[in-house]
């Protein structure tokens, strides 16, 4: 999962790409980079953290320039490393270019091979990489058609935003899989900003124009701006994970809102798999949503039965002596007092391994509930994310190989219930917004409505095994052998 921001004819473009980047954090924690450009070169900064360590005051003024791209990532292809952090920024012989990418590429091993075999150098593992090196070989003339060129090429998932030395070009994949949303500074609509989520646009007092398009590129200059859509159309596959888990829940993606979706999700769990108990309770934070909307169905009381602290970082030393439940506890603790000898449904977005739910029932066990009954917002989770979302192997999903019962007793809860995969989608369906609460876009045009009955309008692919885009498996044998220490 990764992040991308960009904005374009600011005098401050990289100190408000530094606020867009915040306000996307939870996409990616791994490194964090800003290129931008004063018209006549690109400069950058990338490093590893989070946003607000790499970049102190002193590099923001150093990223002069009225045009900036961000990323913040979460490695899905490419080791944890400085070398594939992103913006990646590149010469070429047409001049300088900077890529910040959100997705994944499902044929970038085969693609890779073969510039290779042309000569082609790489110097990091990422898949984006090779979009750099397709744009730079391509025979178009303008850097619009080169990309065009590059990405006709490649399959899977991609938000980009590109960068040179006059121009901010933002796509989205064709079949819009991740997430891209086009925003302008208020009362400055000569200032255009995209990015990966409409929260962004928020922190930089601006406001969401409306979502790129699936398969739409928008070109932007000092004076202009250009939507074109270079690609052949394909049906739309857009995540749902993003709803369920990965977005804020203050986002509206491609006119759903993720909080009502949420809400929604837990409705249907609650109708889908009602029980007796005294109240619910969510696994903090991102299951709060789906609990209001659950215990709202089930005409129970909302508890905060586990309270999460925020401000374990990412990494932290664990005593030699190992003390059971460690990393959990870190992180939620149990108010044992409102637990005590009562029957509680504890609701959460997804079981990956299952040992995080174990521990937890565990915890909510031992502060003296009387029943523990698990709800997930979410069918069981059984197939790996090739699109650019960090998901554990096939092998390693608890649910790939274990039914709903052998799960129950692994996490030792009274009962389990998983939503279905008919229940999630009507329920983030469910959550698109009226025409008329959807703001217009910059056309004056208003999004186009989903159709309930296209259920395929979705990826489901981690739920139902069936991918959207075909995909190579990585092999895992090409590794970087040049260590930079
Ligand atoms: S496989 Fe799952 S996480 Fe990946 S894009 Fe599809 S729905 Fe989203």
């Amino acid at each position: 999962m990764c992040g991308v921001f960009g904005i374009i004819n600011h005098g401050e473009a990289s100190k408000l790409t530094h606020l867009g980047l915040h306000a996307l954090q939870h996409r990616g924690q791994e490194s964090a980079g800003i290129v931008t450009s004063d018209g006549s070169q690109l400069i950058q900064h990338r490093g590893m953290g989070l946003v607000h360590d790499v970049f102190p005051e002193h590099q923001l003024e150093r990223l002069r320039g009225h045009i900036a791209i961000g990323h913040v990532r979460y490695s899905t292809a490419g080791p944890s490393a400085l070398k594939n952090a992103q913006p990646i920024a590149v010469n070429y012989a047409r001049g300088c270019l900077a890529v910040a990418h959100n997705g994944n590429l499902t044929n970038a091993e085969a693609l890779r091979e073969r510039l290779e075999e042309r000569g082609s150098i790489f110097q990091s593992m990422s898949d984006t990489e090779v979009i750099v090196h397709l744009i730079a070989a391509s025979r178009q003339q303008t850097i619009e058609d080169r990309i065009a060129d590059a990405l006709s090429q490649v399959r899977g998932a991609y938000s980009l935003l590109f960068l040179t030395e006059d121009k901010l070009i933002a796509v989205r994949d064709p079949r819009g899989i991740r997430p891209l949303c086009l925003g302008a500074l208020r009362g400055r609509p000569d200032v255009h900003a995209v990015s990966s989520e409409p929260s962004s646009f928020d922190l930089i007092d601006g406001e969401f124009v409306r979502d790129v398009e699936p398969g739409e590129m928008l070109v932007f200059t000092r004076n202009s701006v250009k939507s074109l859509h270079p690609f052949a159309s394909v049906q739309h596959s857009r995540c749902i994970f993003e709803y369920v888990y990965f977005a804020r829940p203050d986002a509206t993606l491609d006119g759903i809102s993720v909080y009502e979706a949420r809400k929604n999700l837990g409705r249907a769990l609650a109708q889908e798999h009602p029980v007796d108990a005294d109240f619910v309770i969510p696994v903090p934070d991102s299951g709060v949503p789906a609990t209001i909307g659950y215990a709202e169905a089930a005409q129970l009381p909302f508890e905060m039965g586990l309270v999460r602290s925020h401000y374990v970082g990412r990494t932290f030393i664990e005593p030699s002596q190992s003390i059971r439940h460690f990393g959990v506890r870190l992180k939620l603790s149990p108010i044992a007092g409102l637990l005590a000898n009562k029957r509680v449904v504890v609701v959460d977005d997804s079981i990956v391994r299952g040992t995080t739910s174990r521990k937890i029932v565990k915890m909510l066990r031992d502060a003296g509930a009387k029943e523990v009954h698990m709800r997930i917002s979410s069918p069981p989770n059984q197939w790996p994310c090739y699109y650019g979302i960090n998901t554990p192997t096939r092998a390693e999903l608890i649910a790939s190989s274990h039914t709903t019962e052998e799960i129950n007793q692994y996490i030792t809860s009274d009962t389990l219930g998983y939503l279905s995969l008919e229940g999630m989608k009507r329920a983030v369906l469910d959550a698109h917004q009226p025409l008329a609460a959807q703001p217009p876009n910059g056309n004056g045009r208003r999004l186009p409505v989903l159709n309930a009955s296209e259920g395929s309008e979705f990826c489901d692919a981690c739920w139902s095994g069936h991918y959207p885009v075909r995909f190579v498996p990585h092999t895992g044998q090409r590794q970087m052998r040049l260590l930079d220490l």
